[in-house]
């Protein structure tokens, strides 16, 4: 890695979350696949929402190597297939951004039909209409829930 590179790392806010989620000290980690982690996002209003991280600190999935790239999208599969098959939505929503945090990750969302904004893109609700917490016992559910999944479809995961 360049002194360059390093220096984009060691400002990136993902790759200090994932020192925290390597720590224990992040509370909402679901699973350490190979080539991610696997966290519950913070916008449960879509309940199940989850993002997958990629372990390596890289600004788009064209600068993986073509092999970590594929494993990577293996592993969003897998991730997917658990979510649906935990929350039963009418359609998952894949996301890959990284305008505030130019580090890989994939945010997956559940949509829902009882949601009047099912149409449109979920960072069109408000914030503070989608930055929604679960009841601490719900939280922990869906979290075996999905973990329970991610362990028959993929076996390599470690679930934290
Ligand atoms: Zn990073």
């Amino acid at each position: 890695m360049t002194p360059e590179r390093d220096a984009t790392a060691a400002r990136c806010g993902i790759c200090a979350m994932i020192e925290r989620i390597a720590a224990g000290a992040f509370p909402d980690a679901i699973a350490e696949l190979p080539r991610s982690w696997l966290i519950l996002g913070d916008a449960q209003f879509y309940r199940g929402y989850c993002v997958i991280l990629a372990k390596r600190h890289a600004r788009e999935m064209h600068t993986l190597s073509r092999g970590e790239a594929h494993e990577l999208l293996d592993e969003l599969i897998a991730v997917a297939k658990a979510i649906e098959r935990v929350t039963k939505p009418l359609k998952l929503n894949y996301e890959c951004l990284g305008n505030q945090e130019p580090h890989v990750h994939w945010h997956v969302f559940p949509r829902y039909a009882d949601d009047r904004m099912r149409l449109e893109p979920v960072w069109t609700r408000p914030m503070d209409e989608r930055k929604r917490s679960l009841p601490e016992s719900d939280r922990l559910k869906l979290i075996a829930a999905i973990q329970a999944e991610i362990r028959t479809l993929m076996p390599a995961a470690r679930l934290i």
